[in-house]
């Protein structure tokens, strides 16, 4: 028989379900919203029942949203052309806190992990390429994790959109390895100057047809930090 009330022993067991919260931190957190105010606790419910309620996936980026499109993809003053791929949607406040960043997003929701059994069929990688095929993107910019499932991610896009038309690849100068035809492949400065002049449309060179950019995603994230 269980030690606590049954509301109690409830709570608990839902709360044992969270990534990180074990048998113990699940009674803490139990005993707390217990002795919480009647507003917190309500609070607290009303926001766990608005996330599953209101948010859902943009339908053209994969962001997560209360409004569809989502802010980026609805905004009349971004580049909607020029695309920036991310492997989750928080990994879009790292790029927002550049500001040197005035394209829209797509977000995979993952990398390809062959040992954790996700493939390319699991992310969000066919409406990128449907994306690209419609004609509404002149640039993508492969931002996945510096991981060795971010980089076979990226060499997968790389493929997809090369099919796809994009013929004009280009690699951050601080990548080691550079995926893909060298023909095709041009060096090119540190990423937070890549995103500038992205922006500025000045260094992308444009000639030989849609471009796709990769680079390290660490060094934005450190880009973000240094300026604020
Ligand atoms: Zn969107």
């Amino acid at each position: 028989m269980s030690r606590f009330a049954e509301p109690m022993t409830r709570l608990i067991d839902e709360l044992k379900k969270l990534p990180g919260i074990g048998s113990k931190s699940a009674q803490r957190l139990a005993f707390h919203i217990l002795r919480s105010s009647d507003d917190d606790a309500e609070a607290l419910a009303g926001a766990v029942r608005d996330v599953k309620a209101k948010l859902r996936l943009c339908s053209v980026c994969n962001n997560i949203t209360d409004v569809d499109p989502c802010v980026y993809c609805s905004s009349a003053t971004r580049n909607q052309r020029l695309v920036c791929v991310v492997e989750e949607p928080t990994n879009i406040a790292a790029i927002e806190k550049t500001k040197h960043f005035n394209g829209v997003y797509h977000v995979l929701h993952g990398s390809i992990s062959p040992l954790n059994g996700v493939g390319p069929e699991q992310l969000r990688i066919s409406s990128l390429i449907r994306r690209v095929e419609n004609g509404n993107v002149d640039e993508v910019i492969l931002a996945t994790n510096p991981t060795v499932e971010g980089e076979a991610t990226a060499t997968y896009l790389s493929g997809q959109l090369r099919r796809a038309g994009f013929v004009n690849a280009v690699s951050s100068a601080s990548q080691s390895s550079v995926v893909g035809s060298p023909g095709v492949w041009k060096s090119f400065p540190l990423p937070s100057l890549m995103l500038k002049n992205a922006q500025e449309g000045s260094s992308i060179p444009t000639k030989a047809g849609p471009t796709v950019v990769a680079f390290n995603f660490s060094n934005l994230q450190i880009l973000g930090e240094t300026e604020h």
